[in-house]
């Protein structure tokens, strides 16, 4: 039997607003309807893992509550995953998950969460205007409609060179300024948008071909060395 294709749910138990679980159910619906089998690992609070186990990562969101707690047992991973965004391989953050990549999060109450710091940029809380409703973005891979529902405000740090995922067409998306939603820095994918998200086939199609990239690069490389 093949091996399967691996995903790795941080949090799962933590981090599932909104319906986020759903992008996992998808990818999973789409892939085993291309013929591969399909298995999902919740990596939660003191478990270990190792990038080099996992065809892909998903990161939902969460409330500042639970993103506190998160947040403290996430750093144990920090090179773990750094690592595995570094190299290219596919990933899945959504909102709070999203806000973790980078550098802090400044939360309802005034305290800072610090954030794993792979991506340059930051998000600030701001209670008089919660970013709530239905959303319109246009990505590299068509229009996506989804739903968004955040207090912080996400930053690009200064000169840092991030590219959005796409251009907010209705909504907010990072912040109420820039017109901006989410970030696309090599095969990691950071959004506000829930529905779930991968409701957009065009996109759950794009990050299905990175999930199978990655899959067969582990496969053949892992694969053991016949004897003549
Ligand atoms: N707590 C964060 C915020 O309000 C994230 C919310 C979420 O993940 N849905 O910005």
């Amino acid at each position: 039997m093949s091996e399967p294709i691996k995903i790795a749910y941080l949090y799962e138990d933590l981090m599932n607003t909104y319906g986020d679980s759903g992008d996992v159910k998808i990818l999973r619906y789409l892939l085993e309807n291309d013929g591969y089998q399909v298995q999902v690992d919740n990596v939660s609070l003191g478990d270990n893992f190792s990038d080099d186990d996992y065809d892909f990562i998903f990161f939902g969101g969460g409330q500042d509550f639970e993103q506190t707690i998160v947040a403290q047992d996430l750093q144990r991973h920090q090179a773990t995953l750094r690592d595995y965004i570094e190299a290219g391989k596919p990933m899945l953050a959504i909102c709070g998950g999203y806000q973790l990549l980078g550098d802090y999060y400044m939360t309802s109450d005034g305290g800072t969460i610090k954030g794993l710091s792979i991506l340059p940029l930051h998000t600030i809380f701001k209670a008089d205007s919660r970013m709530i409703g239905d959303t319109k973005v246009k990505t590299p891979w068509g229009e996506m409609t989804a739903f968004e529902n955040h207090s912080g405000r996400t930053y690009f740090d200064d000169n840092s060179n991030l590219q959005p995922l796409g251009e907010v067409i209705e909504g907010y998306g990072n912040n109420p300024e820039d017109k901006q939603e989410g970030v696309h820095y090599k095969n990691t994918i950071g959004s506000y948008s829930h529905g779930p998200i991968l409701r957009n086939e065009n996109v759950a199609k794009a990050i299905k071909e990175m999930i199978i990239t990655n899959y067969q690069a582990r496969t053949t490389a892992n694969k053991p060395i016949e004897n003549k």
